[in-house]
């Protein structure tokens, strides 16, 4: 999307403040993907994204990798209540290629309970990896439930509802360079519903 156009839904009291610009952003993938680069020389390193909000982070992420690697996909619906996340998950659409002897590193827009990677882990652990990591850009702990261990964070965030760069809002500001607060006096009754029928 336009910075013109992102600045009129700012303007009509949509959007909110940015919390991470599209430069923080490319700037921070980068370190991550330098650190990554240098933890799995001499791995088999199988990236995982999780359709369809982390997709834009795994697309800029691989590209910041300095090493032979593959991707992988996976669709999940995860079920919630009042706002909050259960760890029910179906899977939508599984992966294309064994993880078995892989070093699986999961691409992760935002963890946020994280119930639903926790329920992803369990699952991927049990077909054989030969290691399996969390990298994801944003980290809500604050409303943390699951006992995970993430090693690669790009920044940590606050309560606040984010929309911009694959996060959506039923569907829609993916496609914002940046990171930015939603509006939640404008669209408050909406996100409650959204988060208890939350296709991620
Ligand atoms: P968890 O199981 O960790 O509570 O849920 C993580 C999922 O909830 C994310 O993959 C994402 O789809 C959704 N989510 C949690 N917080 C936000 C947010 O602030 N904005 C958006 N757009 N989605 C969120």
């Amino acid at each position: 999307m336009s910075e013109q156009t992102e600045k009129e839904l700012i303007k009509n009291d949509i959007l909110g403040k940015v919390l991470f610009s599209s430069s923080d952003i490319k700037d921070r993938i980068s370190e991550l993907g330098k650190e990554i680069t240098q933890d799995y020389k001499y791995k088999n390193l199988l990236l995982v994204s999780i359709l369809r909000g982390g997709v834009i982070f795994l697309s800029d992420l691989i590209k910041e990798i300095d090493l032979p690697l593959s991707i992988d996909f996976m669709s999940i619906s995860a079920y919630g209540i009042n706002g909050t996340s259960t760890g029910v998950v179906r899977i939508t659409k599984d992966l294309d290629e064994s993880i078995e002897g892989k070093d699986v590193l999961i691409a992760e827009d935002i963890i946020d309970t994280g119930l639903t990677i926790s329920y992803l882990l369990r699952n991927l652990k049990s077909r054989f990896p030969n290691s399996l990591e969390i990298c994801t850009l944003l980290d809500r702990d604050i409303r943390r439930i699951a006992d995970i261990n993430i090693k690669y964070i790009g920044f940590k965030i606050g309560e606040k509802y984010i929309v911009g760069y694959g996060l959506d809002y039923k569907q829609k500001f993916r496609n914002l360079q940046s990171i930015y607060e939603l509006k939640l006096d404008t669209v408050k009754k909406d996100i409650e519903f959204l988060k208890s029928s939350s296709n991620v």
